[in-house]
């Protein structure tokens, strides 16, 4: 891999290789974009198969991270941390310690948070070294749980996407199939009920769908009949990549959108296999920016619920105007997504410029 022309390619301003003698720590730190504040994103924990595959993962997740933060509005730029390592044998507080002291040393340029493989205690093995972390629980000064507002988010994107697909002002009578009812599904759940929509649930674990039907009146389906559910929206909860050739041929819905990260195979081909199809889909970083939402509040010190859920609920404007973009530029919602994320970078990189001449 010739990193400097893999840097270039996706424009990186910064990549940073961590190691920790004493710990054993190995670990990439890869700041994308920081034209609309410090780079916030995760820092995963995985046994990659090599170096190279670690720093590509830092690489893409950090790009992704800027289009994320700069389509949610938020003041944020993208990045992202990984560390090599088997999350299951290889933690120690020393590791996660050594890890924040490099994030320290980058000044805030990086922020990071929870992650695959690593946890709130580990951020919170993070924050003896530094204050740039995010994601912490209550007692350590934090914002908590994310989930309900990545429900609500969630929620509001699917209000947005019936009014825009099917021209209707609310939700009473909507079917609404929802795949996984962990955290986020479990509110999305709630939300939806309490709105009058009509729920088709599944899970892996039989008790999580027993309380979802009991609470909410909720119809409960195995897990490979989801995807054939005869209702108008598809929330997809769980897994990635759960948009693919073989679940496409199953849907008669007319939207997709749920809380789901990754939820397209490949977002070219299945993007532009659902618009052929008429079949709305909100782009899954979009919809699902509740929960970064709120970590950005509690990194600038500014949190409070109620700003947090005023912001979370403006993901319904951005929404709309992505699927206007996209009818009118004749793209996918996920192309129309980036556009509108490049947009707000090139305005605001602009005053940056301007400011410089003066
Ligand atoms: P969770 O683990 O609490 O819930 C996921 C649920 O999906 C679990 O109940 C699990 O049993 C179920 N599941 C797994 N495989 C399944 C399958 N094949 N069929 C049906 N159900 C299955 O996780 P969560 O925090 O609710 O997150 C759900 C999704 O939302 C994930 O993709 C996550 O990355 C994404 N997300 C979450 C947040 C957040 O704030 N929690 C923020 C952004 C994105």
């Amino acid at each position: 891999m010739k990193i400097f022309d893999e840097i270039a390619k996706h424009g990186h301003e910064q990549v940073v290789l961590c190691h920790d003698q004493a710990t054993g720590l190995r670990a990439v730190i890869a700041i994308h974009n920081t034209i609309l504040g410090p780079a916030l994103g995760g820092c995963r924990m995985w046994p990659f198969a090599s170096e190279e595959e670690a720093i590509a993962d830092a690489l893409r997740l950090s790009k992704a991270m800027t289009y994320k933060n700069a389509a949610a509005g938020l003041n944020l730029g993208g990045g992202k941390a990984v560390i090599i390592g088997d999350p299951n044998k290889d933690k120690s507080e020393g590791l996660f310690r050594a890890m924040g002291r490099f994030i320290q040393s980058l000044g805030g340029r990086y922020i990071t948070a929870e992650d695959v493989g690593t946890s709130v205690e580990n951020m919170e093995q993070i924050k003896m070294e530094t204050s740039f972390v995010g994601g912490l629980t209550e007692e350590f000064g934090g914002s908590g749980d994310p989930s309900p507002f990545t429900a609500l988010g969630t929620f509001e994107g699917i209000k947005a996407s019936v009014k825009y697909r099917l021209e209707m002002d609310d939700l009473k009578g909507i079917k609404v199939a929802i795949q996984g009812v962990g955290q986020v599904g479990f509110y999305l759940s709630e939300m939806l009920y309490e709105a009058g929509a009509k729920l088709f649930v599944t899970d892996i674990y039989e008790d999580k769908v027993k309380t979802v039907v009991s609470k909410f009146g909720a119809k409960a389906v195995s897990a490979d009949k989801i995807y054939s559910v005869d209702a108008e929206v598809f929330a997809p909860c769980a897994l990635g990549a759960v948009v693919n050739d073989d679940t496409i041929k199953q849907m008669k819905f007319k939207i997709i959108a749920g809380g789901a990260n990754n939820q397209l195979l490949d977002e070219k081909i299945h993007g532009q296999k659902l618009k052929d199809l008429n079949i709305l889909y909100a782009p899954d970083y979009l919809i699902n920016a509740g929960g970064v939402t709120n970590v950005f509040f509690e990194v600038i010190n500014e949190y409070s619920k109620d700003r947090v859920t005023k912001k979370v609920k403006n993901i319904y404007n951005i929404l709309m105007e992505v699927y206007q973009i996209a009818e009118q530029e004749n793209i996918t919602t996920a192309q129309a997504a980036a556009r509108v994320a490049e947009r707000r970078l090139n305005l605001i990189q602009k005053v940056h410029q301007n400011y410089l001449r003066k």
